[in-house]
């Protein structure tokens, strides 16, 4: 069986407690246990795929419904009106440090400007 960490919750296969938000036959979210705001909520395939480097064109409707999955997520936790942020990090100088792609959810406070990271 896989060791990856995602595979097994996404397909809830972990012993974790992880309170999930959504799921269907593709796509799971889950809370990050170490959340960086008050909603941080990661949007992840069941599917393994390492980095968004490693996509191809099959896989755009999957990226697709991540993003209007966040949306979603996002509306129902009533961060619409003062807004959110969608992140995904890319392998060591994007930060990433779970090789299976997942989309960061994160809302409920103001968050840095880009320029200041
Ligand atoms: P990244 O740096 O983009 O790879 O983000 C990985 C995220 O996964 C971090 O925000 C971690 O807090 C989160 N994380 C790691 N392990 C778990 C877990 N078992 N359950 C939920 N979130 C996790
Ligand atoms: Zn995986």
């Amino acid at each position: 069986m896989s060791e990856c960490i995602f595979c097994k919750i996404a397909n809830r296969l972990s012993g974790s407690d992880a309170e999930y938000h959504f799921e269907d036959d593709q796509i799971s979210a889950f809370d990050d246990i170490n959340p960086q705001a008050p909603i941080h909520i990661l949007i992840v395939p069941k599917r393994h795929i390492p980095t968004i480097a490693d996509i191809v064109d099959s896989d755009t409707e999957l990226l697709g419904r991540m993003v209007r999955v966040a949306s979603e997520l996002a509306k129902s936790h009533h961060l619409n009106e003062n807004g959110y942020r969608l992140v995904f990090n890319v392998k060591d100088h994007g930060g990433q440090v779970v090789d299976h792609i997942h989309l960061h959810l994160l809302g409920g406070r103001q968050l840095g400007k880009m320029n200041n990271n």
